[in-house]
């Protein structure tokens, strides 16, 4: 059995000190992580002051993203073994954002997957679709090679513990949410693509999400996909009150 994960992506919204209200708005109303684990993804500005405000609360806390290097000359990029050190848990690798702006490619993110279990991050791996490449006849094989590449050189162990988020960047920011089966058409394929890499079993275990104009109004019927194991929002998470509707909501 997969445990459900709902997370938001702040992206670069807001401030340390709204980023603490919003915390402290959480406080005694997330579920219960053996039921739903909880995430939120903030710039590394806010995380130092997420984890300390998290306390005992069951919400991890995740950076948007991360280097493929631990240290050294590299102005302006986030080191991987700082956030672990900070006690940030889990990080989002390969966003369609990272892609697009700042030309992350497939070999990037796969240094930055390894980066990230260096470190003893558990990488959040997003696959794009962009509206062009879901119109073409190499659209499955896009989303496969996204996958395949990301996990080139990940163990079994290691593989395990990963989770995949579908993010279609024609849903993404544009109020139109993939219907429940375009969603769960995305995570399946992702599934098999992992099951093909490793094995049925492994698959089974491995969280798969959908993203992209996904809120607590319009979730129902993707959180009832057989393969999706729960979201990543953005937009709905920067309200405390949507988001912990999305993460209450399976209870
Ligand atoms: P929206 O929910 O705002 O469409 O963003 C989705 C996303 O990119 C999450 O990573």
């Amino acid at each position: 059995m997969r445990t459900p994960f709902i997370a938001g992506n702040w992206k670069m919204n807001l401030s340390v000190k709204e980023a603490v209200d919003f915390l402290h708005q959480l406080s005694g109303k997330l579920p219960d992580p053996s039921e739903t684990e909880t995430a939120i993804a903030a710039s590394p500005l806010f995380l130092e002051s997420m984890v300390e405000n998290s306390g005992d609360m069951p919400l991890i806390v995740a950076a948007e993203n991360c280097f493929y290097e631990d240290s050294g000359a590299y102005t302006g990029e986030t080191s991987p073994l700082a956030l672990a050190k900070m006690g940030v848990t889990h990080v989002i690798i390969g966003h369609s954002e990272r892609r697009k702006y700042f030309k992350e490619t497939d070999d990037i993110i796969n240094k930055k997957v390894h980066a990230a279990f260096r470190n003893g991050l558990i990488p959040i791996v997003c696959c794009d679709e962009t509206m062009s490449r879901r119109e073409s006849p190499d659209r499955i094989s896009w989303v496969v090679s996204q996958v395949t590449n990301a996990l080139k050189g990940v163990t079994e162990d290691q593989a395990r513990s990963i989770i995949v988020a579908y993010e279609p960047s024609w849903a993404i920011g544009s109020g139109n949410i993939a219907s429940a089966s375009e969603a769960e058409e995305g995570c399946y394929l992702i599934r098999q693509t992992i099951a093909d890499l490793y094995s049925d079993d492994l698959a089974n275990d491995v969280r798969v999400l959908y993203g992209g104009s996904v809120n607590d109004e319009n979730a129902a019927d993707i959180l009832e996909q057989n393969d999706i194991d729960g979201v990543l929002a953005g937009g709905a998470s920067l309200k405390p009150e949507s988001f912990l509707n999305l993460a209450n909501f399976l209870k």
